[in-house]
């Protein structure tokens, strides 16, 4: 007979276990967030290996001095109002959930200035009922969050934090992921005051490879296969390692509508693609596939790293083919030179 209702920062506690794991995810929320606010340049700033502290700023749209309080609450989202904005979701969020979960278990305070308005406001939540403190800020247009003292609260976490330079490892694979499929936007990374990483905005294909090369290895970036396909409203561009670069490489990286995925489905079917080379190792590959996202649902898990495919089978056979037309080219131009 002792049923309650959990306060909200345990409740927020507890939702922060799946998608706060650490430092990183932090950092991948909070980056997300910025380019659904339309960010241009994100600067995110490190110390200690995010423990300490995660700082990320941005140019974005910003958030409204009345709904900054919202903000920081569970289930409250600009972005979706229907299950009907659910099932064509194109923001990386729509859960509500990151910016309460993360305030549970750190300090965290949000300052922002929308372009209408004409002054700054900072908000905190803090206690077992999250109350929100809103204060008078400066601050460009955009949006700056500091989030202090990670899992200072939450203990147990606290302990599986890994040494400081394995969690900016972590950081910074992360902001490889999103740097390489958003090559339009402005990002820079710094540790400890150190600035670690600089990806400039990519109009151009030179500078396009540029950043593909910082990402994925200059070699890679020199020798890979370009690729774009369209077909039936689905789109596939991107690069494909080519199969005369012996280099082993972990750059896998896949798509769709502009999120990274983990799928089985793009594995194989490069596999498949690759099968008359006779190579050793697994190809690497930087794929953006476009779907209309009535195809395809994205809230299989909270972190969202799977999504769905409505028809499997034909973004699989589509992907499997956009590769092999590619490959077929070049194993044309190959045979040429070799006849001549
Ligand atoms: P979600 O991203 O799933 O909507 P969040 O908890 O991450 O949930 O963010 C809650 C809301 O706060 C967002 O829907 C958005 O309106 C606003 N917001 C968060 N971060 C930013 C930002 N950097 N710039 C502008 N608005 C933001
Ligand atoms: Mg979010």
């Amino acid at each position: 007979m002792a049923i309650q209702i959990l306060p909200p920062q345990l409740a927020n506690q507890i939702a922060a276990g799946e998608v706060v794991e650490r430092p990183a995810s932090v950092v991948k929320e909070l980056v997300e967030n910025s380019l659904d606010a339309g960010a241009t340049r994100v600067d995110i700033e490190i110390d200690k290996g995010g423990s300490k502290l995660i700082r990320i700023r941005d140019n974005g749209k910003g958030i409204a001095k009345d709904e900054l309080a919202l903000a920081l609450s569970r289930h409250a989202t600009s972005k979706v109002h229907s299950l009907d904005d659910l099932e064509a979701i194109l923001s990386f969020g729509f859960r509500g959930e990151a910016l309460a979960s993360i305030s549970s278990v750190a300090r965290l305070s949000l300052t922002s200035k929308p372009a209408e308005q004409s002054e700054a406001w900072q908000a905190n939540a803090a206690g077992s009922q999250m109350d929100v403190k809103i204060t008078p800020a400066a601050h460009p247009k955009g949006s700056t969050i500091d989030v202090v003292d990670l899992f200072f609260n939450t203990p147990a976490r606290r302990r599986f934090l890994k040494s400081d330079k394995t969690e900016f490892t972590h950081i910074d694979e992360w902001l490889k992921r999103i740097a390489i499929a958003r090559t339009d936007v402005h990002f820079t990374l710094t540790h400890n005051g150190k600035l670690v990483r600089q990806y400039r905005p990519a109009n151009t294909e030179i500078q396009y490879k540029q950043r593909l090369g910082q990402i994925c290895g200059r070699g890679f970036a020199e020798q890979a296969l370009h690729l774009s396909c369209e077909h039936d409203g689905l789109t596939l561009s991107g690069y494909l390692q080519s199969p005369s670069d012996t280099h082993v490489t972990d750059s896998c990286y896949f798509y769709v509508n502009g999120r990274l995925v983990r799928d089985r489905l793009v594995n194989h079917a490069v596999k498949q693609a690759f099968g008359r080379f006779n190579i050793q190792h697994q190809p690497g590959y930087v794929l953006m596939l476009e779907i209309d996202p009535h195809q395809v649902d994205v809230n299989v898990h909270p972190a969202k790293h799977e999504v769905r495919f409505h028809q499997n089978r034909l973004v699989h056979d589509f992907i499997l083919q956009a590769l092999q037309s590619v490959l077929e080219q070049i194993s044309e131009l190959t045979i040429e030179s070799e006849g001549h």
